[in-house]
């Protein structure tokens, strides 16, 4: 079973000194079978949390770019689709895989703070948190995935795959190891 990710994000010239290492224990799941598994959960988690940090206007109501009274509307009703005192349609940020990459690049330099507390967003129950070092400590080795490089290309391919109504025509992915890991292999980098 595969119970922890570690990966970073960028060539290998641009990585971080650091890693971001994901468990899966803390949320209660004993892991996942196959390393796509793995890592489309991983996907899932971290689109779930950018949606609501980025694209949903709902979660994002009390941010200046929201009109007062669409504010008013949408606390009323988390599902408004107008606002009825300015007409106006109330509409969630279409997404938008660079920016969601660059989510991804922040994620590996957050700490507990920027990370967030919530173990959940989106209606999702995370499968994967960070900060699972003592855990992985007495884990064995082969519970270890590793995206040693291009974490964020990996991720994305991997979100197109569990969600490809979000995948736009002129996508730049299907780059990554993703395809590898999909095959229940561990890429080489060395
Ligand atoms: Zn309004």
């Amino acid at each position: 079973m595969f119970s922890f990710i570690m990966m970073s994000c960028g060539y290998v010239e641009n990585c971080s000194t650091s890693f971001l290492l994901y468990g899966t224990e803390f949320m209660g799941s004993p892991g996942f079978e196959t390393r796509g598994e793995a890592i489309r959960e991983l996907a899932l988690d971290i689109y779930a949390k950018y949606f609501d940090e980025r694209l949903s206007t709902y979660e994002n109501r009390y941010s200046q770019s929201v009109k007062e009274c669409c504010r008013t509307a949408l606390i009323a009703d988390n599902k408004a689709k107008f606002c009825a005192q300015c007409g106006s349609h109330i509409k969630n940020k279409e997404f938008d895989e660079e920016r969601f990459m660059e989510y991804v690049l922040e994620l590996q330099n957050s700490t507990c703070d920027s990370y967030g507390e919530a173990e959940w967003a989106h209606e999702r129950s995370f499968a994967w948190w960070p900060w699972s070092m003592l855990e992985f400590l007495d884990a064995p080795r082969d519970s270890l995935i590793m995206i040693a490089e291009n974490a964020e290309h990996v991720m994305l391919d991997a979100l197109y795959d569990a969600m490809p109504e979000l995948k736009p025509s002129d996508s730049m992915c299907g780059n990554s190891d993703y395809e590898k890991f999909k095959e229940n292999k561990q890429p080489s980098y060395r």
